[in-house]
């Protein structure tokens, strides 16, 4: 059976996938939200919103802009990930955050071990092995070093997805 949508949306994943739970998830494409649907595990949501229609030889499939899970188990346990090297530098995209360099990142305790900062997530950044030396036993504000951005904890990838999608909606 192919599935075979009549009409060509430009975006490549135009369908919304929402948990049982009513939490907007990620995006999928018409084919794995055809796959969804056709096997049960999803139903339409009652949204206003575009739909197309997939049609093999036997079933003409009607694929809304927003579709949810009946199965559960979708949304898997997800915890803080440790301040630890790989996250750190993962969260800060790779990224000195005090000048932006993205070769020899080191970690850097915003408020130095020194001066009782915390190993945590808001006191933890990526920096380059010049910053982090340059900076060293200091706050930013003594060496007079601003930080891009503010750090804190990641956030469930889930939850990041929907709260942009909210934001999309009211837009
Ligand atoms: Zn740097």
């Amino acid at each position: 059976m192919t599935l075979r949508p009549l009409v060509v949306h430009t975006q490549r994943r135009p369908v919304v996938l929402f948990s049982q739970n009513y939490l907007p998830m990620t995006r999928i494409d018409l084919k794995r939200a055809a796959i969804l649907l056709v096997t049960d595990r999803a139903e339409p949501l009652d949204f206003v919103g575009q739909s197309w229609q997939m049609r093999s030889a036997r079933l003409v499939l009607e694929i809304p802009e927003h579709i949810r899970l009946t199965v559960g188990g979708a949304e898997r346990l997800w915890k803080v990930p440790p301040v630890n090297r790989r996250e750190v530098l993962r969260r800060d995209e790779h990224t000195c955050q005090y000048c932006g360099s993205r070769k020899q990142l080191t970690l850097d305790h915003v408020v130095p071990r020194s001066q009782g900062g915390p190993h945590t997530w808001d006191n933890v950044v990526a920096a380059c092995s010049s910053c982090n030396s340059r900076k060293g036993a200091r706050t930013p504000e003594r060496a007079r070093m601003a930080l891009k951005r503010q750090p804190k904890a990641p956030t469930h990838p889930v939850v990041a997805f929907a709260e942009q999608f909210w934001k999309e909606q009211k837009g």
